[in-house]
């Protein structure tokens, strides 16, 4: 420091700089992520995120910790709850109008990027260095690394297709062997019932799962796609895809100067004219539950062939054009998530067959434009034919996008379910899910529709841990009596189509499909199978029930 007299007024100037500038100074001083501070060459570790949250805990009050999980190796998941101010539990939002979203990074551990942008996003956030201050109608829960497990397994051997970073990066599978992204209906990883329970507490109206790729060829180097499963709200669904899927990509292109495309891969690499499908609308991918609970849900994937400054800037600017429509359009979002609750409600006190729920589904085409390459295709092992992209650009106009799924085969929408065999396994997984299960008190006689099962089967390869079930069968309506203790799952509830979703015999991700069932359905002598221990309800009854709070 300079203390000469020639320097006086110099260095008096500088002072009176120093205090003006102290919030820049600060924001020098914030802390940067693994990524920034190591040229985009590496991405940063269980402990490297703590620090940093640490960090960022010290520098402002608006960042909150919340544990969310402890995953299976013992590692704590961090909820980051940002607001101005930061509300200290879900109870501290009455009376607030803040909207509460979810943005979550690193389920695959392979795919960083959403991790590094994550915690640049909470950094911008809590020093108030984003552009817009979002925090004034928002309030920003970030689970910056969703799998840490996954995370620590970082090696130079995963995910070689991609550029970078150099110095490597997670597995796909949690500390069980576990892939997140398949375990939103059976609930069987800490981490999903970690989020299902900040889904439950905090109840964000709007989710976004932050991915990379690892597919087609094509320029954009951000994707994403809205909750597919046609069970959810239909008015959400409409909405995804005509009004906030035109805006973000406008938003993208015009705000952040980045080009988007809906998720997908080619249906033919070798002819990109032929389709573009995303992901399946199974529910078992957290984007597709969070739909069908009615909340606003993206799948963001990074593209892989970009290298890895791109793709974090990439992540980050999409949380940012989110942010900017969520903020923007604050109130319309909140309303289309109420009125969904409402509609979801309505559709479980409408009388019998009214609506149905889609046990099957059938993709139908939208069309859209695709900037990609002339593809070579030349013949790869085995004799099998290989494409390749080449140098030369290729826009194609008008591809099939496979991405609503229309119900192709439909079962009447009942006013509830009754289980007779009360299951722990089966009663703690709803309750997990937060759906409303009551008991009843007295004996009731009902005429229900049941399933009888004709024809049950087997996966012969495993998936996720399980040999998954498939039954055939057919429905009859008949009188039964169900004694005191019989599970009854209203569906006149928020999450009744999550609860026919998991109920249905049919359904082709529910309960049944995961297991849950089997032993009720084994033959014991021989013979056909059991009945399916689930019966629909579809006439009013006055049941005496009690409301079910645990196994
Ligand atoms: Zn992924």
């Amino acid at each position: 420091m300079r203390t000469t007299d020639s320097h006086g007024p110099r260095y008096l100037l500088s002072a009176v700089l120093c205090v003006s500038l102290a919030g820049v100074a600060a924001a020098q001083n914030a802390p940067r992520t693994v990524a920034e501070k190591s040229g985009f060459t590496a991405t940063s570790r269980y402990a490297d995120v703590m620090a940093f949250i640490a960090e960022l805990q010290r520098l402002s009050p608006r960042v909150r910790l919340e544990p969310m999980a402890t995953s299976a190796e013992g590692r704590e998941v961090p909820l980051l709850v940002i607001g101005d101010p930061a509300p200290a539990s879900p109870a501290d939002l009455r009376g607030d109008d803040r909207a509460v979203v979810y943005f979550q990074a690193d389920i695959h551990a392979g795919e960083v990027e959403g991790k590094e942008a994550a915690q640049m996003l909470a950094r911008d956030l809590a020093l108030g260095k984003t552009a817009t201050n979002y925090l004034d109608r928002l309030v920003i829960l970030v689970a910056p690394i969703f799998n840490p497990d996954g995370n620590e397994k970082i090696s130079t051997e995963n995910r070689r297709n991609q550029r970078g970073p150099d110095q490597g990066v997670g597995e796909r599978y949690n500390g069980q062997s576990l892939d997140l992204n398949r375990d939103g209906m059976k609930l069987e990883t800490p981490e999903v019932r970690g989020l299902v329970g900040v889904l439950n507490r905090w109840d964000p109206a709007f989710f976004l799962d932050s991915h990379t790729h690892n597919g087609s060829y094509h320029q954009e180097p951000v994707t994403w796609v809205w909750g597919l499963n046609p069970n959810g709200d239909s008015t959400i669904l409409a909405w995804a895809s005509n009004v906030l899927f035109p805006a973000i990509t406008a938003r993208m292109r015009d705000a952040y100067g980045i080009l988007t495309v809906p998720h997908g891969d080619f249906v033919d690499p070798r002819d990109p004219a032929k389709g573009w499908i995303p992901l399946g609308p199974e529910p078992h991918y957290l984007s597709n539950y969070v739909g069908l609970r009615n909340r606003i849900s993206v799948l963001n994937e990074q593209y892989p062939y970009v290298d890895f400054e791109t793709r974090v800037r990439g992540a980050y600017a999409v949380f940012l054009a989110f942010l900017d429509y969520l903020h923007e359009h604050r109130d319309e979002v909140v309303s289309l998530v109420r009125g969904a609750d409402k509609r979801a409600i309505a559709r479980g006190l409408a009388a019998g067959g009214a609506f149905t729920v889609a046990t099957d589904t059938q993709a139908i085409a939208q069309r859209l434009m695709i900037r990609g390459y002339e593809m070579e295709v030349t013949v790869g092992p085995g004799g099998r034919p290989r494409a390749r992209p080449t140098e030369r650009k290729r826009t194609y106009e008008n591809v099939p996008y496979l991405a609503r799924f229309a119900p192709a085969r439909t079962v009447p929408y009942p006013r509830g379910y009754l289980i007779p065999v009360a299951d722990d396994r089966v009663i703690e997984n709803l309750l997990a899910h937060g759906i409303v299960v009551e008991r009843l008190l007295a004996p009731a006689k009902l005429t229900v529709e049941g399933f009888r099962v004709t024809e049950i089967t087997g996966d012969r390869r495993p998936n996720q841990g399980h040999y998954m079930t498939a039954v055939k069968g057919e429905s009859a309506t008949a009188e039964r009596e169900f004694p005191a203790g019989t599970l009854f799952v209203p569906t006149a509830q928020v999450l009744g189509p999550l609860a026919a979703a998991l109920l249905e015999p049919e359904s082709d991700d529910g309960l049944l499909v995961w297991n849950f069932f089997d032993r009720y359905l084994a033959p014991q002598f021989g013979g056909g199978a059991q009945p399916y221990p689930v019966y629909k309800l579809h006439v009013p009854a006055n049941l005496v029930t009690e409301r079910v709070t645990g196994p």
